[in-house]
């Protein structure tokens, strides 16, 4: 069954994506891929990025089509010790974001410190989780390729075994109790090979176990090339090899407040 979502893909405007991710090109991109519903959700790592994501929001309004189109944005840990985002309350406003995404983006350690990395990222994903502007978390323990260069702090991260069990547990709990959602990302561990076979192959039933909980699943490509995009439906072909429906899936919908009778 293809997916009928992609709630992770970035734009050219804010310099992560490459040229060919234009919001009109992405846009007709979805559409020829069938999706119901996508999000934009570039990168605000600093409040001074916030006129570039304007834009994207002026070239929104511009585009007639059916899809459902969200006007989000991606957000990093930017205190390790308190687990504080790159967003504040105004700045959520003032953008006129209607969904955040985000989580950390680093293991904060020069040494492969196996044990402690794992504890520090693992209490960074609840306190992401814990917080009321951030909607999902995103890639849970996705690294960038330079830590994994040998002898790298996250070389050692080549099966999704190494994480306790108990630690998916608390995961799935607080996405629970705070109506959060996580993210399955076809760009972060599917494309490329830093994290080896058995990784991919651990790494599904890792994401069916938070599912098995009754955590919402957020499909997504994280695009910042056109061609991505296309990854969408072999996420979803992923995720259902491993028992997650459709019916798992999130949607922004469900952060909208009930309408009163
Ligand atoms: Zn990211
Ligand atoms: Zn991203």
């Amino acid at each position: 069954m293809p997916s009928p979502y992609d709630f992770h893909i970035h734009t050219a405007y804010l310099k992560c994506a490459n040229e060919t991710m234009s919001v009109p090109a992405l846009v007709r991109r979805c559409e020829g891929l069938g999706l119901e519903a996508i999000a934009i959700t570039d990168h605000l790592n600093a409040p001074e990025f916030l006129p570039q994501h304007s834009l994207i929001r002026q070239d929104l309004n511009e585009i007639a089509t059916s899809m459902r189109i969200y006007f989000g944005v991606e957000v990093n840990v930017i205190d390790k010790d308190t687990g504080a985002v790159s967003i504040d309350e105004a700045q959520r406003a003032e953008g006129g974001f209607e969904m955040v995404i985000g989580g950390p983006h680093s293991s904060y350690f020069d040494k492969p410190d196996k044990e402690a990395i794992i504890d520090l990222q693992h209490r960074l994903m609840l306190q992401v989780l814990a917080n009321p502007l951030v909607d999902v978390l995103v890639h849970p323990w996705w690294f960038g390729t330079a830590e994994f260069r040998p002898g790298g702090p996250m070389e050692w991260l080549t099966d999704m075994g190494q994480i306790p069990d108990w630690h998916v547990r608390e995961l799935s709990e607080a996405a629970l109790r705070y109506g959060k959602a996580i993210e399955a990302n076809h760009s972060a561990f599917f494309i490329g090979n830093q994290y080896g076979p058995t990784f991919r192959e651990t790494y599904p039933h890792y994401l069916a176990e938070i599912a098995g909980y009754g955590v919402r699943i957020s499909i997504a490509t994280d695009a910042h090339d056109i061609s991505r995009l296309d990854g969408i439906h072999p996420m979803m072909d992923i995720l259902e090899s491993v028992g997650i429906t459709r019916e798992q899936l999130w949607t922004p919908e469900m952060l909208l407040p009930a309408p009163s009778a």
